[in-house]
């Protein structure tokens, strides 16, 4: 019978005091092991920054990748081995910035896999230089002077370029995170779940006290759930391209809000092909056996040959 100490390993942490990856953390092991899926049959894979150390302490197979690398390398661990539940983590600079166009990409391909991106605004490892979230014209404290480029918008980027599950979550709303994870993990297809994070050391503007209204003369809390407003981002006929298209706005929309009100949830949900079932479609044996399941090396290519000369 699986414990969830089964998916944690022993490894030091020395992510800062209040770091919201612990939250993030948390969840994730909370979610493969209320998912029951064996950690021999999981693999969780991480770039660079402070939540790269994520796979250090998540006791399943996987590994820590170069920087905006860690989309590639799911992929190709995805494709070789599809009975593998493969997680990718890292940073919003790892991914939104250097990784940028992995991101892209991966939404095109609509491989089954689920990337959980640590977004804090900031690049805390290399001590909190803007990452490509924080908005233009915001100074956090470890900066000398205000962002001069324009934050990306993840919900909406990730909308466009293909994703086929797109979600927000906060890291210190461990419950909905890893509520929103499972269902991510569950998803066939590519799966975005960008996580609002609070980096107490670097991000002194979105902190867990913004988040939570105290600067607000409401004293409301700036999160709210979509599911609890009657949204719904889940297309009903994937055929239907009014119905894609209406989906795809509204959740665009509303990923726009950023303010006194910011939502957390399922923005976007569609079932599509995955990239496996249309390689499937070409090479039947794909299906049939994972790729690091077949002798590749004692194949009889003469027909191969033949047909070449
Ligand atoms: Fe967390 Fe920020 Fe410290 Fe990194 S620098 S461990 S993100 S609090």
């Amino acid at each position: 019978m699986l414990e969830l100490k089964d998916y944690r390993t022993k490894v030091h942490n020395d992510w800062c005091p209040g770091c919201g990856d612990f939250g993030i953390l948390n969840a994730v092991q909370m979610a493969l092991f209320e998912l029951k899926l064996e950690p021999h049959k999981i693999a969780v894979f991480s770039g660079i920054g402070c939540s790269g150390k994520t796979s250090h302490f998540v006791d399943t197979y996987g590994f820590h990748t170069l920087h905006g690398r860690v989309l590639p390398i799911a992929t190709g661990a995805k494709l070789a081995n599809t009975e593998l539940t493969v997680v990718a983590v890292g940073g919003d600079g790892d991914g939104y910035g250097i990784g940028a166009g992995h991101f892209v990409s991966t939404g095109r391909r609509n491989v089954d896999f689920t990337y959980v991106v640590y977004n804090n605004g900031v690049y805390g490892l290399t001590k909190g230089q803007a990452s490509p979230t924080l908005p233009k014209g915001l100074r956090t404290k470890s900066m000398p002077s205000p962002a001069i480029v324009q934050g990306i918008n993840p919900i909406a980027t990730a909308i466009s370029a293909g994703y086929t599950f797109v979600a927000r979550s906060y890291a210190l709303d461990v419950r909905h995170l890893k509520e929103t994870l499972k269902a991510a993990v569950l998803h066939k297809g590519s799966a975005l779940v960008d996580v609002l994070q609070t980096c107490p050391t670097y991000n002194d503007i979105n902190t867990k006290e913004w988040y939570s209204g105290a600067d607000l003369p409401t004293k409301a809390p700036r999160l709210y759930k979509l599911e609890d407003t009657g949204y719904d981002g889940t297309v009903k006929n994937p055929d239907d391209t009014k119905e894609v298209n209406e989906k795809k706005g509204q959740a665009i929309m509303r990923s726009f809000e950023w303010g006194d009100k910011i939502p957390v949830g399922l923005f976007y949900r569609i079932q599509q092909p995955t990239f496996e079932d249309m390689l499937a479609d070409r090479m039947p044996a794909y299906k049939e056996v994972p790729l690091v399941k077949q002798d590749v090396f004692h194949r009889d290519v003469t027909n191969l040959f033949e047909s070449l000369t």
